[in-house]
């Protein structure tokens, strides 16, 4: 299964596994979603190893990665925590595409190098109380005045947003009436100290480590600089920067139906039951090798969708069936693995159903299935 994938990709791959292995092992993980410890040393090691610098161009001090070489890393480190993975995503894979598709030359070479060190995290705040699925209805403002522009709204669920140094925020700057809703959203670089701006956390069941915020913002003031891309055209960036995310999104999900797959293989192993180890039931075993099966081919199409963005561009289709399937597979395999665990499996801290309610958070961000199926019926023709 990775004959795509290249010699280096292979080490970055081992790389990242052996340094979580040692430094995040499961009791850690259930020990930082409990107390809600924000995964500081795991970003600051990030940096230190240069895997900041991956989505970053070589001109900006980055390896100028591609997206499948993101994809592998963030499936690795989905495989550990989805907390993890989706702070990078969010810290480092926003932030960098974002910039490099629509900043300007002076936002490129003020943020990209922080991307890089590790100074600056990122976070995209693009949904709102009332737009979820529907965004492009979002209510918060930004009104033109003296030397910049004034945000008020609330947005969220947003992941990771008290802790990014960056907010790149969403707001509506003008309505075209007979035009589409999308025209008239424009992107804004937030300072998360702004004055204005307060952060209120989610009680969500899983993703506590990441700390996902519900964000306030009463007359924040950014000036003219922050404006990110052309004022009113935000949207058309917005979707520029979906193919990354659903693919990224995607890959984590593959990487906890792995370790969702593989615990229940080494549980049902070990664990007896009427005189034998309870994975010579097929009951037990089949649906773990169905799982695996899946996942094996979700892998494949979440690659091959990554080569396609790397080799050809925009792949919005792809995106789409990447992350809807990758995270249906992983749904299940979370599933079947959460069942051959027995009532070990409903225990509070079980990784098992850690991984249940990771993979349901996942399938909601970035658009929900229901979503990725109606954008690939429209590219279907439907
Ligand atoms: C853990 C987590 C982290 C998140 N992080 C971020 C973030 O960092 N930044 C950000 O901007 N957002 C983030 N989100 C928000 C996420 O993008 C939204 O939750 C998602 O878009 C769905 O919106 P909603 O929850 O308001 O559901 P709704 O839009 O209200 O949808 C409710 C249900 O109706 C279905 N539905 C709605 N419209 C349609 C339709 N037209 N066709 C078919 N079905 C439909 C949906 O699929 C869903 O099942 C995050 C969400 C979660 C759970």
């Amino acid at each position: 299964m990775d004959i795509y994938l290249s010699p280096e990709q292979l080490d970055l791959r081992a790389d990242v596994r052996a340094f979580l292995d040692e430094q995040y092992p499961p009791e850690r993980i259930g020990q930082m979603e409990r107390d809600e410890e924000y995964p500081d040393d795991f970003y600051r090691e990030c940096a230190r190893r240069g895997w900041t610098g991956i989505p970053v161009t070589k001109e900006y001090g980055g390896s100028g990665g591609s997206v499948l070489d993101l994809c592998v890393f963030v499936e690795e480190v989905g495989r550990t925590s989805i907390s993890l993975s989706t702070l990078y995503i969010t810290g480092t894979i926003f932030g960098s595409h974002a910039l490099h598709i629509c900043g300007s030359k002076e936002q490129a070479g003020h943020y990209l190098p922080a991307i890089v060190s590790g100074e600056k995290r990122f976070a995209l705040a693009m949904s709102e109380p009332g737009a979820g699925s529907d965004f492009a209805g979002m209510e918060t403002r930004a009104e033109r005045v003296d030397g910049g522009w004034r945000i008020d709204g609330v947005k969220g669920p947003i992941s990771g947003a008290e802790r990014a140094e960056v907010i790149i925020t969403a707001a509506r700057t003008a309505s075209y009436p007979g035009a589409s809703r999308q025209k008239g959203i424009s992107l804004f670089l937030v300072d998360n100290r702004a004055a204005g701006l307060d952060f209120e956390r989610t009680s969500y069941a899983a993703m506590r480590a990441l700390m996902v915020n519900k964000v306030h913002y009463r007359g924040v003031v950014v000036p003219d600089s922050a404006m990110l891309g052309p004022v009113d055209e935000g949207w058309l960036n917005l979707a520029r920067l979906m193919d990354p995310e659903r693919l990224a999104n995607a890959a984590q999900t593959i990487g906890v139906a792995q370790a969702a797959i593989d615990d229940g293989v080494a549980y049902a192993t070990s664990r007896q039951q009427y005189g034998q180890p309870i994975s010579r039931y097929q009951a037990v075993s089949h649906p773990l090798a169905e799982a695996q099966a899946e996942v094996a081919a979700a892998r494949l199409l979440v690659y091959a969708a990554a080569a396609k963005r790397d080799l050809e561009g925009p792949c919005p289709k792809e995106a789409s069936m990447a992350k809807m399937l990758a995270n249906n597979v992983a749904a299940r395999a979370t599933s079947a693995a959460l069942q051959c665990a027995g009532a070990r499996g409903y225990e509070r801290d079980s990784h098992f159903m850690r991984r249940v309610l990771e993979v349901r958070g996942c399938e909601l961000g970035g658009g929900t299935s229901q979503i990725q199926r109606n954008i690939i019926a429209r590219f279907m023709g439907m």
